[in-house]
């Protein structure tokens, strides 16, 4: 008889913070899961942590569009089919706009905007091509557009960048590929600060809500708490 397989999520900046605990709450789900980390070996130790048979450690940098590719392929060659993205590398400059240098700038967009770029395009068209695949891009309030101004600077301007991704991507995908943008909140990591007043649990929630949306689920919104929010 022919078993069904299970989904297998990709996860980037999966070494530490929201991107780890999506990971292991997709784990949990019973899903089979890339933790994908721009380094191996912090990959590696932070999959240690949950000890599962399900998880497989890839290296990606998002920001490498060589790197993108090269982690498609390795698992590709491999017969492993990514049936979920969650985009969550991002990194937070909070220089303001007038001290902001173009090196900065940059940076936030190559990592914030461009890396959901790349993998959008490496491994979207093979989700529409099976008939089902679930997108979610972990963006933030501070790039919202509607009663306020996205800051700081560069992170807002990217994240901003990165809600209009997400709707343009899942304009360009059927509507079995659901598209969709998470705000986690503020959250305890290393870049929400420990002063943050949502744990990491909740913070990964809405992310791997939108991971395992039913085929009835929603495509091309912002979403916080389960809830959609204005972009
Ligand atoms: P974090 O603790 O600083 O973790 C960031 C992760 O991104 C790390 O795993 C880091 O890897 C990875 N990363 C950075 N640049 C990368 C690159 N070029 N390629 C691959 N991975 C890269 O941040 P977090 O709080 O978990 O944030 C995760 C996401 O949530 C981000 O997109 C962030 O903007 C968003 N968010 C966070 C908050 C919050 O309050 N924390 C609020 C709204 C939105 P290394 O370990 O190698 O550095």
């Amino acid at each position: 008889m022919n078993r069904q397989r299970n989904r297998t999520a990709l996860v980037t900046g999966a070494s530490r913070g929201i991107g780890l605990e999506t990971v292991r709450q997709l784990d949990r789900a019973g899903l089979d899961v890339v933790l994908a980390a721009r380094d191996l070996t912090r990959g590696r130790a932070a999959a240690r942590g949950l000890d599962s048979p399900r998880i497989r450690v890839e290296e990606l940098d998002v920001t490498d569009a060589e790197s993108v590719e090269a982690c498609a392929q390795r698992l590709a060659d491999d017969g492993i089919e990514c049936d979920v993205l969650v985009n969550n590398a991002g990194i937070y400059p909070t220089v303001s706009y007038f001290s902001l240098d173009e090196d900065i700038m940059r940076r936030a967009l190559d990592t914030n905007l461009m890396g959901a770029f790349r993998t959008c395009q490496a491994f979207c068209p093979g989700m529409a091509q099976r008939g089902y695949g679930r997108v979610v891009n972990v963006s933030s309030g501070l790039g919202a557009l509607t009663g306020n101004v996205p800051s700081p600077a560069a992170y807002g301007i990217s994240k901003a960048a990165l809600n209009a991704l997400t709707l343009v991507v899942s304009a360009a995908v059927p509507a079995s590929v659901k598209v969709n943008a998470a705000c986690p909140g503020w959250v305890r990591t290393d870049m929400g600060g420990r002063g943050a007043p949502t744990g990491v649990e909740e913070g990964a929630d809405t992310v791997s809500w939108l991971a395992r949306l039913p085929d009835s689920g929603p495509t091309g919104g912002f979403f916080r708490n389960r809830r959609r929010i204005d972009w």
